[in-house]
């Protein structure tokens, strides 16, 4: 389990658990769980240590995750997996949940207004596991599937979830908009299943399928079996997986995230000729953004003739806690190093990914003038502008945290409103890709992306309300996420 939960790492870094199946340990269901990274969690540093988590959590299946929080505080029992103890074996389950219910406030004042519900955390995990539990009710072991169906009409937004109860009765699940990514592979009596196929590929599966949207896996009395938990809809896909989420050795519904990468910097190039900016010669030089950037910047360099080279060193071990402990703004200074000797003098075509709030770059572009002895940057985004939240699982949920709205009046940049954020930035010039890019790079139809954030058009009803409280909140002081402060007690349906 670490050795996968090492390859989702990108997926969080806070905490990292399991939670395993053995008919012969007193505790039939047992969590191991800590914050920290997979290293730090399961003392991977420490092959003693290691060693014993690993002998006393042994077992026929197994469930685990790493957290990212888009809610709640960053203490141990905010990990997951979250078990749920019981005395009956099918009420006694542990489940994994990745992604972000936009309704979790409703969800969460319905349970407080039924009959003597108490809720010790501000988290939509903990509101899942209750609302599984009351579908576990009663004397009879239910149909997982229809556990699951019931679920789906009272959930909005995304929810993939791995579930294993104290039968060894397991199910992968993912949510009928498809939003996060899911695959499983199977080899003889192996099955495995992960948010990102690197993890299964690593492992040495060869033949790894995506599970659509809305379908779940069912393991019972060593079968297996695929069902449709809720009807087939448009699906979702977060375009954001493959720009800057995933690990970019990961392939998700069939599409790589590399190749997908490497067509973002293809577009940008093809955009560089138009613009006509910055002269194409040899004193310009394409520099990415460690670590995200580079598959884009490499091909956006080879189609223009230009060298793609690394301006900027990534202090690999400079260590999460401590980078946690400062602003933004220092936090570029302390990750990335200018190297002098690359930049001095040149023209830099600085390729980010993404610009969400800002902070990092305006840091690093100021670094690079002064310790690079850049002469000019000029900053293109592999992404449109970022201008409204996500309510779906990607921590940036209001307007006024956001760069990009600040500057823009209309639904896209203009070349006045993009000169006015490279001011602000401290940049020479900055571009975006075009929002119809997106989903040609991903070679995917735009209407099977979510693509909310860069549109502000939202998959879900209940992120179109959001939305419409983000904007009217737009200008607040608070420092709440959108989906914590609506907390009307109705359910979206
Ligand atoms: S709003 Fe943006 S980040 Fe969130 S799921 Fe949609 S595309 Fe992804």
């Amino acid at each position: 389990m670490p050795r996968m939960l090492l390859d989702l790492q990108n997926r969080g870094q806070l905490a990292a658990g399991m939670s395993s199946f053995s008919p012969y340990r007193e505790q039939i269901l047992d969590t191991f769980k800590q914050i920290g990274t997979v290293i730090e969690a399961f003392r991977l540093n420490h092959p003693g240590k290691y060693e014993s988590i690993m002998q006393e959590y042994a077992g026929r299946a197994a469930i685990g995750h790493v957290r990212y929080a888009t809610c709640g505080a960053n203490d141990r029992s905010y990990a997951q997996p979250f078990e749920r103890h019981h005395g009956c074996k099918w009420k006694w389950f542990s489940f994994a949940f990745n992604g972000q219910l936009a309704n979790f406030s409703e969800l969460r004042a319905e349970l407080l207004s039924l009959a003597d519900y108490h809720l010790v955390r501000e988290t939509d995990t903990e509101v899942i596991m209750h609302y599984l539990s009351h579908e576990l009710r009663g004397d009879e072991k239910p149909d997982l599937v229809q556990v699951f169906r019931n679920l789906s009409q009272k959930f909005d937004g995304s929810y993939n979830l791995v579930y294993l109860d104290a039968m060894g009765d397991m199910v992968i699940l993912r949510d009928p908009k498809g939003f996060r990514p899911l695959c499983f592979a199977q080899d003889g009596p192996l099955f495995a299943a992960a948010s990102e196929s690197v993890a299964l590929l690593n492992l040495g599966f060869r033949n790894i399928r995506s599970l659509e949207p809305g379908e779940m896996i069912v393991i019972q009395n060593n079968q297996m079996r695929k069902e449709l938990f809720a009807p087939r809809q448009t699906p979702s896909h977060c375009f954001f997986e493959w720009i800057y989420f995933a690990n970019v050795a990961s392939t998700l519904d069939e599409r790589s995230v590399y190749m997908a990468r490497a067509a973002l910097g293809k577009e940008l190039a093809r955009q560089e000729r138009v613009l006509e900016k910055v002269p194409l010669d040899d004193d310009t030089i394409v520099v990415p953004v460690p670590d995200t950037g580079k598959a884009a910047a490499d091909a956006m360099a080879f189609e223009l003739g230009l060298r793609s080279v690394e301006g900027l060193m990534r202090n690999r071990y400079i260590g999460r806690t401590f980078i946690e402990g400062t602003n933004r703004a220092d936090r570029a200074r302390l990750k990335y190093t200018p190297l002098r000797e690359v930049l001095a003098g040149k023209r830099v075509l600085l390729i980010e990914d993404t610009i969400v709030r800002s902070t990092t770059l305006k840091s690093l572009l100021h670094h690079m003038r002064e310790k690079g002895g850049a002469r000019e940057v000029h900053v293109r985004v592999g992404c449109p502008p970022i201008v409204a939240p996500c309510f779906y699982g990607i921590d940036m949920s209001t307007i006024r945290e956001l760069f990009a709205p600040r500057f823009m009046k209309g639904p896209r940049p203009t070349a006045v409103e993009q000169d006015a954020m490279a001011a602000e930035l401290g940049a020479d010039s900055l571009c975006y890709l075009p929002l119809e890019a997106v989903a040609r790079c991903i070679g995917l139809s735009a209407d099977h992306l979510c693509r909310a954030c860069i549109t502000g058009k939202y998959p879900t009803p209940t992120g179109e309300r959001l939305y419409q409280l983000a904007l009217r909140n737009r200008h607040g002081e608070g420092n709440g996420r959108t989906y914590e402060m609506n907390a009307e007690p109705a359910i979206a349906q």
